[in-house]
Parts: structure tokens; sequence; C-alpha cells
């Protein structure tokens, strides 16, 4: 690293058949999270939070937000005339469509519960907020004659949202944590960020809390909110489920309190830092390629950045580097780009499969295919948390307001988790109902595997109605 800045900002780049087998793992490796250091900042605070409560959050917020607040939590409406009066006309119109666009992919996930095709969804059937018409889909199967099996959602009744403040303002965590909470009508929905330096909140987040039907709204940042969250306090609801991205302490504070059975929380997926792969051959747009790369390496120093380039010629590279270089020195984040590029990696692999092959491989939390026919590559994705398919598909607009959901597994988690859904706000329960005539014809099966198990009070509250209905039948 350089501090002239007038140094280029380029990736480490490689080809794939100079690459030995021990190279290739270290470049699918995401660098080591240092945990214990931060986890010893945050047992004492969330240990502080669970035995002193309130005053202990508003201590915390004091100490760490340099705020003196007097209460931590407030109940809407949040977004009174004077906030919206804040708020500039056309980021209320870009927050509106952003709603209107998240609600009505993540209102689809609800009604189809992947049992029914997307498409038997009619736009007509979508009521953003009302709460109309909102029926969940019943999975429901005769598995043999009289013995039926059905599957059905609940929201989780109390869910908390972590949406960071620190520098930024970010309805867009906002949007994208509440909606599917709202869909999946959670009766208690705390919306949890740190105050800023003069005790307020972003009004762009109140607007939002109050779209989505926020129950609570804990000014509180870190690991002391996530603390409140897991274990309630005088003022705060305690939830059953914490989601959302926030900076290390908010990851360890979310750890802890799931493993932590005083708290019975569980959290939305473990986290890392923010990643993006794009795949790019001789027909993308450098300019296209290198403006995609800088928008994941403006998040922080420590964003992974990957480009994964088929059969590019030393002249197309250099066409990428160069308009990298030039876009990444007119951002005003030029610095925090400068450190995360120099540890990103370029690498040329001589085929699409084999391209794709790298980014399953690597399962990256975004994948961008820049390129000619994407649609056709896509069907080769397994590790992927979403997937921007074509050059008009750039990563901000799921960032933002496609509809599809930003918060996404990172650190190769994409292997075994989903992104944020609306099956998330949910449990799947299941029931069964069995006529005479099923359990008299399913039940000997029952009985034999109980006394194979050995487990004899199970076989006998099937004998005992078998024999009842027995007797029915002797008496008829
Ligand atoms: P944050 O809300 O995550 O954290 C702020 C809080 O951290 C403060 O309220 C304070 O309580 C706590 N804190 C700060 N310093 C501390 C210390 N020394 N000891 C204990 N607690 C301390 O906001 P942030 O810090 O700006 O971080 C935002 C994070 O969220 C970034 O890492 C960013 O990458 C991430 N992010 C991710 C997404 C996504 O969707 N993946 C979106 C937005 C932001």
């Amino acid at each position: 690293s350089s501090s002239d800045p007038s140094a280029p900002i380029k990736m480490q780049s490689y080809r794939l058949e100079n690459l030995s087998a021990s190279q290739k793992a270290a470049l699918l490796k995401r660098p080591a999270i240092k945990s214990e250091a931060t986890m010893e900042i945050v047992r004492p605070i969330l240990k502080a939070v669970k035995e002193q409560g309130d005053a202990a959050v508003l201590d915390l917020t004091a100490r760490f937000d340099k705020v003196k607040l007097t209460s931590t939590v407030r109940t809407g409406p949040f977004a009174g005339p004077d906030v919206m009066a804040q708020i500039k006309p056309e980021v209320k119109t870009a927050i509106d469509q952003a709603y209107a666009n998240i609600y009505k992919f993540h209102y689809a996930q609800k009604v189809t519960g992947g049992n029914k095709s997307a498409a038997a969804v009619g736009a007509g059937g979508v009521a953003p907020g009302t709460g109309e018409g909102e029926e969940d889909a019943v999975l429901e199967v005769e598995t043999m004659p009289g013995v039926v099996c059905r599957r059905f959602a609940r929201p989780i009744q109390r869910v908390g949202l972590y949406v960071p403040g620190g520098s930024a303002v970010l309805p867009s965590t906002a949007l994208m944590l509440g909606i599917p909470a709202q869909i999946a009508q959670c009766p208690t929905i705390v919306l949890a960020t740190p105050p800023r330096s003069d005790g307020s909140i972003a009004p762009e987040v109140l607007y939002v809390a109050d779209k989505v039907g926020a129950s609570a709204l804990l000014c509180a940042g870190g690991a002391q909110a996530v603390g409140a969250m897991a274990y309630g306090t005088e003022t705060c609801p305690k939830v059953d489920k914490i989601f959302g991205p926030g900076n290390q302490f908010v990851t360890a504070a979310k750890m802890l309190v799931q493993n932590d059975l005083d708290a019975l929380v569980s959290i939305d997926m473990p986290a890392g830092p923010s990643e993006v792969l794009v795949i790019a051959d001789k027909s993308s747009h450098p300019d296209f390629v290198a403006s995609d790369l800088l928008s994941q390496a403006e998040h922080g120093p420590d964003s992974q950045v990957v480009l994964v380039g088929v059969q590019l010629s030393d002249v197309e590279l250099l066409a990428i580097e160069e308009s990298l270089d030039r876009q990444a020195k007119a951002l005003p984040r030029c610095e925090i780009v400068r450190k995360a590029i120099e540890k990103s990696v370029t690498v040329v692999v001589p085929t699409r499969e084999e391209a794709m092959a790298w980014s399953n491989a690597y399962a990256p939390e975004h994948l961008i295919l820049q390129l000619d026919d994407a649609e056709e590559l896509a069907k080769g994705v397994v590790n992927a948390g979403s997937v921007f398919i074509g050059p008009w598909t750039p990563e901000s607009v799921g960032d933002y307001a496609s509809g599809s959901n930003h918060s996404l597994p990172t650190f190769g988690f994409a292997r075994q988790y989903s992104g944020v859904s609306t099956s998330a706000f949910q449990k799947h329960l299941t029931a069964q109902s069995l006529t005479k005539e099923g359990l008299s014809a399913l039940g000997p099966h029952v009985v034999a595997l109980a006394e194979c198990e050995g487990l004899e009070a199970h076989a006998e509250a099937v004998r005992i109605r078998l024999r009842k209905l027995q007797e029915a039948v002797a008496s008829a």
C-alpha cells in the first residue's frame, strides 16, 4: 500500500493455468476473522444489559455513541410532519418505489410458499401494507388413505431488526428487514439503530419504520442493542430472532446471544465482510465491470472483490484495470477503495465452465454475470447469495430497489445459507389428522416400529385405539 494518492489502484491478477492447487485454495479462502478480542469487549456489554437493562443501555450509548439519552425505546408513529419535512422529495419517492418492489417480491414468496408457481400469484393479489388477502399457502398431502399431513406457516412472534448507524444512513437495510417482517405479520417488530451525535435518528429510517409498521424503535447500537433485544429490558421487548448486518461488535453479540440459553434467541445468519464476484469476458464493457468492482470495494477496506475473466487477453485485462484506476480516483471514498482493491484478485480462466466452477467454489455473496448470454451461464450457479444477470443489472439495483433482498450470506456461507426472505420471519409447522380407517391401516405398522424401539407406551397408545375400533365392529 502506498501513501501516494496518484499510485495505481490495481488488483492482483493471475492466470488459472499458472496456479498450483495450493495457490488456488489460498485464493478461494477469505481472510480469517480475528474475533476473540472483539468477544472479550462484547461479553461484559451483554452481561451489563442482561443484569441492568435500560440503565446499562443508556450508559453504553453515552460511552460509545457520545449521546446522553433519557429513554432508549420509542413507539410509533415515528415520522410526523417535522420528520417528513427533512426528507428530500426524490428520496421519499425512491423509498416508496423500493418499498413497492421489495414488497411485491417478498409477498409472492409468502403466497406461493414454494408450493405453487410464482406466476399463479397475480399482481392484483398484492395489497401492500394492508394485510389484506394475505393468505399463507398450506401444503396438504394424503400420504395413504385416511392419513393427511399438512405444513403451514406462522409468524415468528417477536423479531428484532438491527439497522447499522455509525456514520451512514441506511434506510435500505430497514426496508430489506422490515418488509418481510411486515408481510409475515410478525406481531412485534423492534427496529434498533444507534442515535446520531445529536441524539436523533435519521428521518429516512423513521419513515421506513412507519411504513413497515415497526412496533418499537430502540435508539441504541452495537452489542448493547443486540443485548437489549435478546434479553429484553424494562422498555425494550425481548425478541425471538435478531436480523441485520453491523460492525464486528454487532456480529459478535449476535453470535454470543444465539448460544445463551437465557436469551433463547436465534439470528439470521453468520456475517463477514461484504463480497462480490464478477464474471466477465471479451463481450463485457470494461467500464461496467470496473464500476461493479468499485461499488463493492467502497463498502470498506475488508470488502472482498473478485474478477473472473473468461479468455481475457492482456490488452483486454488492461482496459478493465485502466478503467478501474480512473474511476476509483474520482470516488470520494478513494482511500477505502484502494485498500480493498489492493487485496482483490483477478483470475483469468480459459472457459465459461471454469469461471462458473471458480465462482461456485468461492460461493460469493453477490455474483455478477457481466457477459453475453448471461442467462445461460446463470443455470450453472450453485453457490451464491444473489445473482445479477447481464450488462444492465448492476449489484446496486439489488442493494436498493429491484425487489430482491440485500441481506445475504457472506464468507462462503452461501454454500448452506439463504439470504433473508419472507420465510426467515416464519416458522413452518406440521400437522396430521387420521380417520378411523387411516389408523386401522397405519396403526399396526406404528406398533411394530414402537416395539422394535422398545417404546411400549407408544405401542399401547395405538393398540388401545385399535381395540376400541375392533369392539365397535364386533358390536355392530
Ligand atoms: P454499526 O451500527 O454496526 O455500529 C455502531 C455501534 O458500534 C455503536 O453504536 C457502538 O455502540 C458500537 N461500537 C463502536 N465502537 C465500539 C467499541 N470500541 N466498543 C464497543 N462498541 C463499539 O455501525 P458501523 O460501525 O458504521 O458499521 C456498519 C457496518 O455495517 C459496516 O461494517 C458495514 O459494512 C455493515 N453494513 C452491511 C450491510 C449489508 O447489508 N451487508 C449494509 C450496511 C452496512
